[in-house]
């Protein structure tokens, strides 16, 4: 096995970062889960999406028939970990179109779904923004109990329910929907489908949810006898589960670009230890020489994981297994960054009052950041169970 990138990997690493000097301000630090958080945030993520995007990088992985770069899978790993590293800004806030919503389609979707919304996607345009409706109040980790219904009256599905947790759906253009179309199904993961619901739809309410940080990313959303044309089903009606299961495994591939800002929290804590006396502490230096054995068994694995796929192999447990890692290596790097840094690791709070910060206030991002990201796209639990299930062949304990 060869660990080197290719030449021709290492030269795109190169023109990435002259994008990342040329595009972004001088000592810039991005945090991709805060890009909903204000007006500002977002305009700026918008316009940088649409750099990437006239580049092609916004959907770099994407064929080029579909608007993509095409891009070989190490070039694909080469991108993901220096947006990770950079946090680079547009990348997170429309996720749900570039990397799963556009995938599904292309499995999935009709021609006209293909040539109405993927373009879009690709372009980093505002109506290109998604967000995706799984959870409600009582279904989320049991994501096939949930209770929204479309019931076909004529050409239209007539949608009821509430959907929970939607991030991005105030700045989304169009929801992903899962929702029931069928009842009483012998088995509750039947009688599912996907439906492309315009966020503009009469009947759609919107209600914020704001974190404990006064931050918007999430959303409540209330479906009363919303009409939607019967066009926008995607794929075969009731047979949703397995659809939501393929976009899930895309969304659960995000580790190489957290292993990337990961990387580069360890490299600024290196240099604050070597440029203060934290250095002379034994513990600081066991504990970040331990947070790079992590980091880097992280990234291996996620590099299996993407040479998995390049051989068209199928992936079943890999995704569920990097993310698993990465939430517990996303919870180390804050243990471990608030120990070396003390009470400074506290003194940014989405950059209200940074004098005080260290690292511009990174460690205290991922600390806050850590415990939602081990939730969103199943929970580490969840993670477990598909790993149990699927990877060991072990009984189901639910
Ligand atoms: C940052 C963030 C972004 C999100 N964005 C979206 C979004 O855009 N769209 C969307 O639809 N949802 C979104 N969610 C919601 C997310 O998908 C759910 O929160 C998640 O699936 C867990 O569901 P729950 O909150 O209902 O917890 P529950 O399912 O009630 O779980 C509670 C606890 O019980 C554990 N548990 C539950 N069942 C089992 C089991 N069988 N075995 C072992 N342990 C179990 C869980 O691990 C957890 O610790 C987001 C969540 C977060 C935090």
């Amino acid at each position: 096995m060869d660990f080197q990138f290719g030449e021709k990997e290492e030269q795109f690493r190169l023109e990435i970062r002259e994008f990342v000097k040329e595009n972004l301000p001088k000592g810039f630090i991005g945090n991709m889960f805060e890009e909903e958080h204000t007006d500002e945030n977002w305009a700026f993520a918008m316009s940088i999406a649409q750099k990437l995007a006239k580049k092609k990088w916004l959907t770099i992985s994407w064929p080029k028939e579909y608007g993509g770069m095409g891009a070989s899978t190490w070039q694909k790993v080469v991108f993901a970990q220096e947006a990770g590293y950079w946090g680079i800004p547009g990348i997170g806030m429309g996720v749900s179109g570039t990397a799963w919503v556009g995938p599904s389609l292309m499995l999935f979707g009709t021609k006209e779904q293909q040539e109405k919304y993927i373009p879009l996607i690709a372009a980093g345009d505002p109506d290109g923004v998604w967000c995706t409706g799984y959870s409600e109040p009582d279904s989320g980790s049991d994501l096939a109990s949930l209770q929204t219904t479309a019931k076909r009256v004529g050409d239209n599905y007539i949608i009821n329910g509430q959907k929970v947790w939607t991030s991005c759906a105030h700045k989304a253009r169009y929801i992903w929907l899962a929702c029931r179309t069928q009842q009483n199904t012998e088995k509750k993961h039947q009688g599912l489908s996907l439906i492309i619901v315009d966020m503009k739809s009469k009947g759609l309410t919107l209600n914020p949810l704001k974190n404990f940080m006064g931050g918007h990313v999430f959303n409540e959303l209330f479906f009363d006898d919303v009409k939607v044309p019967v066009e926008n089903l995607v794929g075969v009606e009731n047979n949703g589960w397995s659809q939501l299961m393929t976009a899930l495994s895309f969304e659960r591939g995000l580790a190489l670009s957290a292993g990337g800002a990961c990387v580069r929290i360890l490299d600024e804590l290196v240099e604050y230890a070597k440029e203060t006396d934290r250095i002379d502490d034994p513990f600081v230096r066991q504990s970040l020489a331990d947070l790079a054995i992590d980091i880097e068994t992280l990234q291996i694995l996620s590099f299996e994981s993407a040479w998995k796929e390049d051989q068209k192999k199928i992936v079943i447990y890999e995704p569920s297994r990097d993310k698993a890692l990465c939430d517990q290596l996303l919870e180390k790097v804050s243990r471990v960054g608030s120990d070396i840094l003390g009470v400074y690791s506290q003194m940014d709070i989405m950059n209200k009052d940074p004098r005080w910060s260290k690292l511009k206030g990174s460690v205290e991002h991922v600390y806050y950041y850590c415990i939602g990201l081990a939730i969103a796209a199943g929970t580490t639990d969840t993670q477990r169970n598909i790993i149990a299930n699927f990877g060991l062949q072990l009984p189901r304990s639910y």
